[in-house]
């Protein structure tokens, strides 16, 4: 496979960029190699700059759910940035855009837009706090909801692959706020609730981990969770970054049938544009500045270009049945790899949700932080060379869910397990 003009960017890059990436995971530090550079993507495919051709399950990291460069989106963002990149007074489309949310996500009485997922969670965390005159916060191990100073506690995805348990630059003082207990664990919930509950302004979740590969909440687990916080009058905030709009149109809030105080947003709702959002209950929206005291801003919020490109891909996540197309995609990509692990003889499981899917090189079933991390990662990081020499894009971590979009047709599934086929009997060593 030629690679002479992603190793040229890529030297480039790293004398000017640190680690030569604007996202750290993008630099295959964990699975090694250097990183592909883009030229662009149709559909379920990426082209790098050397030409080189891969069925991409990554998907910018969930915005491309329709695939990449839809040509509804890609019409609605040339017919708006015709009347201009950005105004700093309201548009229309922001008011579209809240409409849409909060129809789809009824728990959502009031939204605000942001510029990114990390912005999101930063800002519905700082409602928790300022509605409820609390401090104390509770994430789970593994866990990642963007890189705001309070999150970066026993955080997941790049966090984890880099083997940073916590960051120089986050002050002890603000770290110490955050507690954090396992996910799925009925007992720890309790008890910290019972120990702590009083202190709890909320607990914020990504309802299916999808930063720790991807674990699926144990039945009653969420339930759980939101009779804790009730009882303890701490806000439940769903990091729906990653599920929204995803696991079903109304996202994991919907497939689980939890109400949420809070939940946040992005990829999805910016179809490819910097975006994020973060909603709920119209009490604690209503704090929000300027309507209330707690004060959060953006000089590019609801920026409109990014407004019509998410507006043109939630109307075709609308269509009816896309979501249902969408899992079964996710099973058939999901069986056919579990089949050719064990006819390559590979101890290998999978998780799944409509879109999303986890790959563990070891037996069944995950259901923790502590269980997904016993995957067998050099087997992963050999199988993930192995696929991307075949032409198939995997998520450059263990530790990172994989995504499946509407562009992900039969055809790429079957040339996907028959990449896996060969890709397995290299992994095995
Ligand atoms: N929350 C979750 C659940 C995420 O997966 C991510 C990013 N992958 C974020 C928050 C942060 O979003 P962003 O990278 O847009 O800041």
């Amino acid at each position: 496979m030629k690679t002479d003009r992603s190793h040229a960017l890529f030297t480039r890059a790293k004398d000017l960029i640190p680690g030569g990436v604007n996202s750290p995971v993008r630099a295959f530090k964990s699975v090694g190699g250097e990183p592909f550079f883009a030229h662009s993507a149709q559909g379920a495919y990426l082209v790098d700059v050397d030409g080189n051709r891969y069925i991409d399950y990554v998907g910018s990291w969930g915005p491309m759910i329709a695939g990449h460069a839809h040509p509804d989106v890609l019409a609605a963002v040339e017919k708006t940035m015709r009347d201009g990149l950005s105004f700093g007074v309201p548009n229309a489309l922001e008011v579209t855009m809240a409409e849409a949310i909060t129809q789809i996500v009824p728990s959502c009485e009031m939204v605000r837009m942001v510029n990114s997922g990390t912005e999101a969670t930063l800002s519905a965390i700082r409602v928790a706090r300022g509605v409820t005159g609390r401090n104390r916060i509770v994430k789970f191990e593994g866990c990642y909801h963007g890189h705001g100073d309070s999150f970066l506690v026993k955080a997941g995805s790049g966090v984890m692959t880099l083997g940073l348990p916590n960051s120089p630059g986050v002050p002890s003082a603000l770290a110490d706020l955050t507690l954090t207990i396992a996910y799925n664990d009925f007992d720890a919930a309790t008890q910290l609730f019972d120990e702590v509950g009083g202190d709890i302004a909320g607990l914020i979740i990504e309802p299916i981990v999808g930063n720790a590969n991807c674990i699926l909440p144990r039945d009653g687990y969420l339930q759980h969770l939101r009779e804790l916080c009730t009882r303890h009058a701490a806000l439940l905030i769903f990091d729906e970054v990653m599920t929204g709009f995803r696991v079903a149109l109304g996202g994991a809030q919907q497939r689980y049938g939890i109400t949420p105080d809070l939940s946040t947003f992005g990829k999805i709702i910016g179809g490819g544009m910097p975006v994020g959002a973060y909603g709920g209950r119209r009490e604690y929206m209503a704090q929000v500045a300027p309507s209330g005291p707690i004060y959060q801003a953006g000089t590019l919020s609801g920026n409109p270009v990014a407004m019509a490109a998410g507006l043109a891909t939630l109307e075709l996540i609308r269509a009816p049945g896309f979501h249902d197309a969408l899992e079964r995609s996710t099973h058939a990509l999901c069986d056919g790899l579990e089949a050719a692990a064990r006819d390559a003889g590979v101890a290998f499981t999978t998780t799944r949700a409509p879109g999303m899917f986890g790959l563990y090189f070891r037996e069944g079933p995950v259901e923790t932080f502590e269980e997904a991390k016993a995957s067998d990662t050099a087997r992963f990081n050999r199988f993930f060379h192995a696929m991307l020499e075949r032409g198939v894009y995997l998520a450059p971590s263990a530790f990172e869910a994989g995504f499946v979009s509407s562009a992900h047709g039969a055809g790429e599934i079957a040339a996907t397990v028959a990449a896996a086929r060969e890709a397995f009997a290299i992994a095995k060593g």
